[in-house]
Order: C-alpha cells, then structure tokens, then sequence
C-alpha cells in the first residue's frame, strides 16, 4: 500500500482489510476478490474479519507528510481502497500476523494481539485500562493520523455517507491553520479531507447524495466517484425523500446537486464539487452505455464542475478506443440498442479517452 496506479490519487492508505457489500457497485469487489478469496488476508460481510495493517504501514503517511513538505506539493491519499472508513462494524479488530484479537490499553493508540487460550486478558490487565480494540478505535487512529499530516489531502470515498456524521471526531489540533480554521470553520472542520461518496445508479444517488450534502462544513471537498456506472445518472434531479431521511425534517424534494442545496445541517450552501466516473475492470465486469458518461460529463460542464473520466474498464464503446480496431472483430459485445454498442476489449486497450479526449478534472477547494 504506497504509490497507486489510481489516476487520482498518489498513495493508497489502508487503515484496516475487510468489508461488508452494501449496494449493486460492490458485487465484483475486487478487494473482496483479491485479499478474501485468492489471499486470505481478511473475510467479507457481517460475520467476516477486519484485519488492521501493520505498524510500518501506518507510518507511511508520516513520510510522505514530510516529503510533501520539504517539495511543497500535496500528494492525494485514497483513503481507503480495502475498506470502508464509516463501515458500523460491531465485530473484533484483527492483528494483520497472528488473526488474534487486538486490545487496546489506556494510551489509545497502543494495540496489541491477544490470542485466546494462550493469553487472557485478566482482571488486573481490565483494571489497568485493557480492553479489545473496536472499529472507533481504529477510526480515532486513522483521524489523527490524517490531523497529523496536514500536507497530504486525504480522500475518504464510503458507500456509507449516512454514517459520516456520527464517526467523525473533533479535529486534534497541532497547527496554527488547524487552530485558526477551528475558530472560524468550527471544530469538525478538516481543511485536508475530500470526503465522497461512490453512486452507481440514480436509485444510489438519491440515496447518498443528500447524506454527503450534509457534510458540507466538514469538508472543503465533496465528491461522487460514479464508478462502476450501472445506470444513468441526473445529478440535477437527485430526489430526497422525506422517509429515508426523516431526521431532516424537510418533505420529498428534487435537487440539483451540482448547484448547491440549502443543507439541514450546516444550512451552508452545499453542491458537489468533484465528480470521477469510469467502468468496471476484472472478472464479471459490466458493461456501461457511453451516454451514461456523456450525460455526467455534460451535466458537470454545464454547472462548471470538474469532471474525471477515470477508464472505460473492460467495455469499450465503438469510437473510443485505442486499440486496433481489429480487436472489435474478436470481442464480445453488448448492445444497449440498435446503435449503441459496447465491446469487451480489456481495461488496458480501451484506454481512457471519452470521445477522443482526456477528462482530467480536480476541483477547487469550496469556500465553506
Ligand atoms: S464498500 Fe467497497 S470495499 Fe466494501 S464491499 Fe463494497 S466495493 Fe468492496
């Protein structure tokens, strides 16, 4: 876990290894498939395994904060590719070694394996502050770690947006800027954390949208990752409904997500400023209509958002390529009409130019 070959992002930052699917996206999870099935390194779903990485990888982010100083740039870090940051896992926290369960003692950051049967947590060890390690342990560990490294922009992407709110500490302050943006942007406020939120279809994007909206005065940054896409997408007519958020108080209403939403929370003007889409890659991967990308493309343009074309992924569609075009003669194909037609050429030949060019969009930050 370092460098990625992510197009937007420089680093890959995993806090712990496991997960539990929780919408159509997640069906191929490749991090499922690598590190559940052909690795063994953690078990998806509820009644699976969260593994927390090691010590050295958790130092990694240190060394990459003081790079980025001394060059005065600032790395992005997907935060987290193997995991969800905002999963509500009630299960044990994992030793990445031994798979026996961590304890954590009363300097919180301390966790250490204990393995059942050969050592017992006893009641001098409980009275002495030992306990297991939950997932908010782990979470509280990550948030310092990113309060820490104020020259890396963090990347927080969840399929769990509702979720955000109550998971999020207080800023720990070890800066002047985090000082200064306490007093004027309020104590959840964190300056290098692009929160977002993954959408696959309309139905997901009426659902988590109005969450990540609500989350506009944490975060100077607010994306959508459509990716993979199953279904077209109108961010300009994301339905909130009253039932799936009755805490906001507020009856169904269509917004237009890329202009701004008078959000219940913050009250701040919130719009999504970032958005990536992409196909799917690997075993089993669907395929996409190419208007579906032309429309978020267009959608963005229009709202002056930036836009992202990440990869076509396994699917190509007829003009977009560059590969040969004898490729096509061999391929499978998928046809979403008479004239829509996508072939299956591979990730690596299908490239990422949509309608003959690059999108490379990244956003600005918001003034909050
Ligand atoms: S949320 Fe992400 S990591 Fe978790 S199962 Fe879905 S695709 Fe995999």
């Amino acid at each position: 876990m370092a460098e990625t070959k992510i197009e937007w992002a420089d680093f890959t930052f995993n806090p712990w290894i496991g997960c539990t699917k929780v919408s159509p996206a997640c069906a191929n999870c490749y991090a499922e498939r690598d590190f559940d099935h052909r690795y063994g390194k953690a078990k998806w779903g509820p009644n699976g395994t969260r593994v927390l990485t090691n010590d050295a990888n958790w130092r990694k982010p240190l060394a990459w904060n003081k790079a980025a100083a001394e060059s005065s740039t600032r790395p992005r870090v997907f935060c987290a590719s193997l995991a969800d940051v905002f999963e509500d896992w009630q299960g044990p926290i994992l030793d990445h070694q031994t798979y026996a369960q961590c304890l954590i003692d009363s300097e919180p950051s301390r966790f250490v394996p204990i393995i059942p049967g050969v050592q017992e947590l006893g009641v001098e060890e409980r009275a002495a502050g030992w306990r297991p390690v939950v997932m908010d342990d782990v979470r509280n560990r990550l948030f310092k770690l990113i309060d820490a490294t104020p020259n890396l922009d963090w990347l927080l992407l969840t399929k769990r947006p509702e979720n955000i709110r109550s998971m999020w500490p207080a800023v720990n302050i070890q800066s002047q800027q985090q000082a200064d943006d306490y007093n004027e942007l309020g104590e959840l406020f964190r300056r290098n954390v692009w929160l977002g939120t993954s959408v696959e279809d309309q139905k997901w994007a009426n659902r988590r949208i109005p969450q990540l909206l609500k989350c506009r005065d944490l975060s100077p940054v607010l994306f959508l990752s459509c990716e993979p896409v199953v279904g077209p997408i109108d961010l300009t007519h994301v339905l909130l409904k009253e039932s799936e958020a009755p805490e906001l108080g507020i009856p169904d209403v269509s917004i237009n997500c890329l202009r701004g939403w008078y959000g219940a929370v913050s009250y701040e003007r919130a719009k999504i400023d970032w958005v990536i889409t992409g196909g799917e890659s690997g075993p089993g991967a669907r395929p996409a209509n190419p208007d579906w990308y032309r429309s978020l493309r267009d959608q963005c343009q229009s709202a002056l958002i930036p836009f992202h074309f990440k990869q076509w992924g396994e699917w190509v569609g007829l003009n977009d390529t560059e590969a040969q075009l004898s490729l096509f003669a061999k391929s499978d194909h998928h046809a979403f009409d008479q004239e829509t037609i996508v072939y299956r050429i591979g990730k690596k030949s299908a490239g990422r130019r949509l309608d003959g060019r690059f999108y490379d969009g990244f956003p600005q930050r918001s003034v909050v």
